[in-house]
């Protein structure tokens, strides 16, 4: 029979076992509830890290935590914005509390190694902060640190790979929110929850390279989309995907060797 990998499918007993015989990393992803266009559904961040990481754990000696489902605030310049109806978002404090809480209680059963794979760019510095803040309790608390390892998946693709998906028009992995490296990966791991009939072409958003508060809406395309996603297919999500998962399991094992 295989392992169980998942965290929630597993009882106290057989979880604390698995801590104790094969000295687990736990895989947390971290999502948020966000508009990803008219084709996209609002887990988009949440699925796709949530994918990889339950393919690398039933690779490697890892559990799947829970995903955090919610995060934080979208931002215009690599989300679209906040104006959208469907975009749930949380204060800075309440993400970073809650991960903090998860990192603690992880340790708290014994667990030595943690990977926390960012699947929206707007929580990479609130991870960052909630990792700080439980190392510091976690000493406070008489309580050996464990050794966290943060990410954001998108990073894990090679040159080669953007080169041979988006020839000379990559635009950077801002203007990509719902274009067509997520809708390429979700069309693989989720072609269900896909509406490519939805899409119009469009012209890369024009969004300053400041920010300006409150926000103008009207610098975000209406679609919700930053750059098209018209010419993203299920075999470029496959190739996105299988490097994703190849590379993150490959950085993962360098980071807790
Ligand atoms: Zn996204």
């Amino acid at each position: 029979m295989n392992r169980e990998i998942e965290m929630s499918r597993m009882n106290w007993i057989d979880y604390a076992q698995s801590i104790a015989d094969i000295d687990p990393v736990i895989m947390v992803p971290v999502g948020a509830v966000e508009q990803h266009g008219p084709h996209l559904p609002l887990a988009t961040d949440s699925l796709i890290p949530e994918a990889i990481c339950r393919d690398v754990a039933g690779r490697i000696e890892a559990l799947l935590a829970p995903t955090i489902a919610y995060g934080y605030k979208s931002v215009p310049r690599c989300g679209g914005g906040q104006h959208f109806p469907g975009t749930t978002s949380l204060d800075a404090a309440t993400l970073i509390g809650q991960l903090k809480d998860i990192v603690r209680e992880l340790t708290r059963h014994g667990v030595r190694k943690i990977a926390l794979v960012v699947g929206h760019m707007e929580n990479q510095w609130f991870v960052t902060e909630a990792c700080d803040l439980a190392l510091r309790e976690i000493k406070s608390l008489g309580m050996t640190p464990p050794r966290i390892m943060t990410a954001g998946y998108w990073e894990f693709l090679s040159r080669d790979t953007i080169a041979r998906a988006f020839g000379d028009d990559f635009p950077d992995w801002t203007l990509e929110h719902a274009g067509i490296m997520e809708t390429s990966v979700m069309l693989h791991r989720y072609p269900d929850l896909v509406k490519m009939g939805r899409l119009r072409d469009q012209p890369p958003a024009k969004i300053p390279r400041y920010d300006m508060w409150p926000y103008d809406p009207g610098i975000v395309p209406a679609s919700g989309i930053l750059n098209t996603a018209i010419g993203a297919t299920a075999a470029k999500g496959k190739l996105f995907y299988d490097e994703y998962v190849e590379t993150l399991k490959g950085a993962i094992e360098e980071a807790f060797s």
